[in-house]
């Protein structure tokens, strides 16, 4: 990459003074462009800013073409916003001042007597402030991309600490505060709205004699099964959950009696219908209570309604498991 210095003007005599005084100051990084005409400078400008050179500082004067320098230093402006326009007060006028001020920018206004003035320090200060913009650009790149790098690492672990804060560790779906938390908006919304839900408690039959006899790593294992095959017979927008141990919650909303206990007869089938096979080549088979309660209009939260699947999981249990039980009043008596 090199450095442009473009000087414009249509007295050849200027054009070599500049060059001589700024080739004097400046090394191989930098080249000279002289012109006497401005259309063809934009056009030179446009070139290098192609091939990836940049236009560090323009020196414009009197000029023949059509275009003028202050409407070239407009155009370049939109490719090259950091260019430092240096003008020969002689050839711009006051209204093309306030215009190039207003939609580019003037580095300086310098006489055309070049001796009036240290030319070379003017060059010098124009490309050492240039060069400070510059690092100064690279350093707000680098510190932008640190804080964007940082934010995504916070969004991820925002991402992650909210799945830990959510989810079951063991089987992967809702733990029982995340669960609660899912359904009381539907609830709510159901109830208000005078939709029918339902609500299923699940719980494994005789799970501690499967402890105590393939082991807790088996235990685990069907836990798992038990709420991956339990996941796939519900649909999309039914929440569920584990609530403890080995005891799951569902609530399905805009479900009937009817559709509730054909749900849970179907998962209690399929689980008993099972054989897993344990690490130790054990095959085990196990099976599922389930109680079920559907909403009423005195349940202003889960709680209410999940005890009454409770009561009907309990009377389940005491049945002779494997069964799916609908709440009914009277087991509040017995
Ligand atoms: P019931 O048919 O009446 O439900 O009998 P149960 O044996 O299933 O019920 P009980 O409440 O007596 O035992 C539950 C067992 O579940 C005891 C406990 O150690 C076990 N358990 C709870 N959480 C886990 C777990 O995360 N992993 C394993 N492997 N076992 C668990
Ligand atoms: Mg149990
Ligand atoms: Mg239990």
């Amino acid at each position: 990459m090199k450095y442009i210095i473009v000087c414009i003007n249509d007295n050849v005599e200027i054009l070599d003074s500049l060059y001589n005084k700024i080739s004097r100051i400046v090394d191989s990084d930098y080249i000279i462009e002289s012109y006497i005409n401005a259309q063809q400078a934009l056009v030179a400008c446009l070139n290098n800013i192609i091939i990836g050179n940049e236009i560090l500082i323009t020196i414009n004067g009197n000029n023949t073409s059509d275009l003028s320098c202050e409407k070239l230093i407009l155009e370049l402006y939109k490719k090259s916003p950091n260019t430092k326009n240096i003008f020969f007060k002689e050839s711009i006028t006051l209204e093309s001042i306030e215009e190039v001020i207003n939609n580019a920018s003037i580095y300086k206004i310098i006489p055309n007597q070049l001796k009036k003035i240290d030319f070379e320090l003017i060059i010098l200060e124009a490309i050492k402030l240039n060069a400070q913009e510059r690092r100064l650009k690279e350093y707000q790149d680098v510190l932008e991309a640190a804080v964007d790098k940082r934010t995504k690492e916070l969004n991820n672990i925002n991402v992650k600490l909210n799945i830990l804060a959510t989810t079951d560790s063991l089987c992967g779906i809702k733990n029982r505060r995340s669960f609660f938390e899912s359904c009381g908006p539907i609830i709510s919304y159901n109830r208000r709205e005078r939709k029918p839900l339902a609500v299923l408690m699940m719980d494994i039959d005789r799970f501690k004699y499967i402890n105590d006899t393939y082991g807790h790593a088996a235990g685990d294992d069907i836990l798992r099964i038990m709420a991956q095959k339990t996941e796939k017979n519900l649909r999309k927008s039914d929440i569920f959950g584990r609530l403890g141990g080995e005891e799951f919650g569902v609530v399905l909303p805009n479900t009937s009696e009817q559709g509730a206990l054909k749900a849970a007869e179907n998962i209690r089938q399929e689980i008993e219908n099972l054989e897993y096979v344990s690490s130790k080549n054990q095959s085990i088979k196990f099976t599922i209570s389930i109680g079920v309660a559907t909403l009423n209009s005195q349940d202003i939260n889960l709680d209410t309604l999940l005890h009454r699947a409770d009561i009907a999981l309990y009377n389940a249990k005491h049945s002779g498991r494997n069964k799916v039980v609908l709440f009914e009043e009277d087991f509040i008596n017995r």
